[in-house]
């Protein structure tokens, strides 16, 4: 029995929003039953995004819609809001909220009154001002990203097999990925990959045509399996002819040419930015306290520090490591904990809404996994380091265990399967991201480029 009625609005509908929904509207089911609690979940996309899996949706071994999850069959008891929160006045209580149909309103945005806030936006790619990166690079956290990225490779394979200009060609066949954590290294390693085997689909593109680079500018990758393990992550995609350069930089990628800081230039049609997230920007609209970079500043409890009733956890937050031997460190952003603290900050409002005690979050990094691609892996987890097939094999597993509900186990685990009885996807859908050009044609005018507005039918 809560003391109060209360509405719970949650803002962001990824890793800490769902699993915070999810969790709060089993342990409320009473209260919610007889409305003295009311959630409301507010994100731009109605599913959340198991971002792990963004490299095998890249690389074809993984449908896109089965690395979502839809948020309105999950969190049946809450509202799902689908549309962004522009501000947040905690001291009047009150987000702004703007949704698909605030343009056409001209209303400027809903205001929506809460009595407890879980702000949970996330984290947004960190870009630097390098020369040309705003208009050709491309970033790799949503799965629009992904599917995008695995069109366009394949479409760059079709254009350096269809041109007989060497210049184009090379150009069409050089990748250059920038920053070497988990999400820049995944992908470079799936869709080298999918790309070696779509090759032997082509009778004038060789594997050893294609130049992968990946750009790190510290002097290893995978700093979340440990050192060893980063360097053997190193050798394997040296082995395979990536061309690893560590201490590098991008300098620019102006008129499509990647300028590197050890002097190296590469005509390229293709820069992915995953070097670093920064939290997410409408922090910065709202009242609330945040560190020096950026993230909410947290108590260990999960409360944001010198208020009451609003909360915070994952990449937007800054939550104290109280197990770290040195005082004044703060719980990395990655998925590890975004689930465990989603946990306790349910918890928590559940505690705070009946006058309970509060628990302090509390959890000691375990390691990592990360794949190389199909049957090649790196990990490190509890002191143990796999590699190879192994760590591979376990990559699979521990994210098949992760990733919510079991429906989406089921249909991951079923393509896996087809996928070891049958050959690869090579296909490119490209086209799909511009559904009207056909019809447009056909209408006598000229095929727009441009994808339709996002929310348009
Ligand atoms: C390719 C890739 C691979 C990864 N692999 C791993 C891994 O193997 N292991 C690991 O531990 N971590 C991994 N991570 C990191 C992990 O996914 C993140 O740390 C985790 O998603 C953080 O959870 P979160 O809830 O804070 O943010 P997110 O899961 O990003 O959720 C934020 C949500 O807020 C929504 N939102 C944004 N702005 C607003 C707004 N204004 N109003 C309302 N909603 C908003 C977003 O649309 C999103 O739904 C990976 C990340 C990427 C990109």
């Amino acid at each position: 029995m809560v003391k109060e009625r209360a509405r719970i609005l949650v803002v962001g509908g990824g890793y800490v929003g769902m699993y915070t929904a999810l969790r709060l509207q089993r342990r409320l089911k009473r209260e919610l039953d007889r409305g003295e609690v009311e959630i409301t979940v507010v994100t731009p996309d109605p599913y959340m995004t198991y971002q792990p899996f963004l490299p095998e949706a890249a690389a074809g071994a993984i449908s896109p819609r089965h690395v979502v999850v839809p948020l309105r069959r999950v969190l049946d008891r809450c509202r799902v809001l689908i549309g962004e929160a522009t501000a947040v006045d905690h001291a009047k209580r009150t987000a702004t909220i703007a949704t698909l149909a605030t343009e056409e309103e001209g209303t400027g945005g809903q205001r929506l009154p809460y009595d407890e806030l879980v702000l949970a936006p996330g984290s947004v790619s960190r870009i630097l001002p390098v020369p040309g990166l705003a208009d050709h690079g491309i970033g790799f956290k949503t799965v629009e990203e992904a599917i995008g990225l695995r069109n366009h490779v394949i479409e760059q394979m079709d254009i350096a097999s269809s041109t007989r200009d060497p210049a184009i060609r090379d150009a069409a066949l050089t990748f250059v990925f920038v920053g070497g954590g988990f999400a820049g290294v995944e992908a470079l390693g799936e869709l080298e990959d999918m790309a070696r085997y779509a090759a032997r689909y082509y009778h004038n593109v060789q594997p050893d045509d294609m130049k992968w680079i990946l750009v790190e500018a510290s002097d290893r990758i995978l700093p979340e399996v440990g050192e060893e393990m980063g360097r053997y992550a190193v050798t394997e995609l040296r082995r395979r002819n990536i061309d690893v350069r560590l201490q590098t930089r991008l300098e620019s990628c102006a008129d499509r040419v990647a300028v590197l800081s050890d002097g190296a230039r590469f005509p390229t049609r293709t820069v992915v930015w995953t070097a670093g997230v920064k939290p997410h920007p409408v922090l910065a609209a709202t009242d609330l306290p945040c560190n020096g970079r950026g993230r909410l500043t947290c108590t260990p409890e999960l409360s944001i520090e010198g208020t009451t009733h609003a909360w915070a956890a994952g990449d937007a937050a800054a939550v104290p490591d109280v197990t770290a031997a040195e005082p004044g460190r703060e719980c990395a952003p990655n998925a590890q904990h975004a689930l465990r603290q989603a946990k306790v900050l349910a918890d928590n409002i559940v505690h705070s809404l009946r006058g309970e005690p509060l628990q302090t979050y509390e959890h000691a990094y375990a390691g990592s996994v990360a794949s190389l691609g199909l049957h090649k892996g790196v990990a490190h987890v509890y002191g143990r380091k796999l590699k190879g097939y192994p760590a591979w094999f376990m990559h699979r597993a521990y994210h098949l265990s992760r990733v919510p509900t079991f429906n989406r186990k089921a249909r991951v685990l079923a393509e896996w399967a087809l996928a070891g009885l049958f050959k690869r996807e090579i296909v490119s859908l490209g086209s799909l991201e511009h559904p009207r050009a056909e019809f447009e044609l056909a209408a006598g005018g000229k095929p727009s480029q441009d994808p339709p507005p996002k929310g348009s039918s």
